[in-house]
């Protein structure tokens, strides 16, 4: 029996993982203060006494286990996360970025099958991503492979400030706070992706432009380097992928060096929304 657990912004779910099925699960509000108890709370809740637990988490982690920081959840710069879970659980935890989590699972159950090299893009409040080159995870030498978001898209003076501080990033435009602003624009403002593909019209087909040229740019550059099998879509807007693809093309052609780099397989995860859990279920754990 494994166990994962999916740290989100907003909710952590826990869940007992069986291969790529999910047997049970249990799932807490995102408290920063109280996130690590609220972890092993809800792993106690589906096994009293696990023998190792995988943990996706917002951020990045070190070789040495310790993350860098969490980008939406204050006061975790330089914890080490696996350690403070490992003391309220009671067993090993293995402690990984959640899009890095959620490739391992895709290499694992879904298009890893037929593919050998490719980045999982995660689409929800950022844009994340993991890497799987040649049928192996890579985590990079700071735990950073894959993190396509912050790629530069625009450099120009007036480009969108991201979350990160720079501007002109691929998820200042392709990721929640950018597709807000680009449709309160134009119409009067909504507060959710979902809504704005819901209301449809002209305002959200110039929503879904930006955000495709935003990916597409970004991900021609990536592929320009890498060379890919595919691309896997993940995350809350992923299975509105008919919405996006044709922008995501356009700007794939425009950049791409060469018509087979820009002709790469544009695919949906087949974990859905439990890939975070199964991913982190499955990530080793090394003995400490
Ligand atoms: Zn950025």
């Amino acid at each position: 029996m494994l166990i994962g657990v999916d740290w989100g912004g907003t909710h952590i779910k826990a869940a007992i993982v069986d291969g790529a099925n999910v047997r049970a699960h249990a799932t807490a509000d995102t408290h920063a203060a109280s996130a690590l108890d609220d972890i092993a709370a809800l792993v106690k809740q589906l096994a009293p006494a696990p023998a190792q637990v995988g943990v996706a988490i917002p951020g990045e982690v070190r070789d040495d286990g310790r993350c860098w920081r969490l980008p939406n959840v204050p006061g975790f710069e330089n914890v080490n996360i696996g350690t403070e879970l490992q003391r309220r659980i009671g067993c090993p935890v293995a402690v990984e970025n959640d899009a890095t989590a959620a490739a391992l699972a895709e290499r694992l159950f879904g298009w890893g099958n037929k593919y050998k090299s490719f980045l999982l893009v995660t689409l929800g409040t950022g844009v994340g991503g993991g890497l799987v080159l040649d049928g192996s995870l890579r985590r990079g030498a700071g735990g950073f492979a894959g993190e396509i978001g912050h790629v530069l898209v625009n450099s120009s003076p007036d480009a969108w400030l991201c979350g990160c501080g720079r501007a002109g990033c691929m998820e200042a435009y392709a990721g929640k706070a950018g597709l807000l602003r680009k449709y309160a624009e134009l119409a009067p403002p909504l507060s959710s992706v979902k809504e704005i593909a819901d209301v449809g019209g002209p305002a959200a087909e110039e929503v879904w432009q930006q955000m495709g040229d935003a990916l597409g740019k970004g991900l021609a550059s990536i592929n320009n380097t890498l060379d890919l099998d595919a691309i896997v879509f993940s995350g809350g807007i992923s299975n509105s992928l008919n919405l996006i693809e044709g922008h995501v093309r356009r700007a794939l052609a425009e950049r791409a060096f060469a018509p087979p780099l820009s002709q790469i397989p544009l695919l949906i995860s087949q974990l859905g929304e439990h890939a975070g859990v199964i991913g982190a279920a499955h990530l080793p754990t090394s003995p400490s």
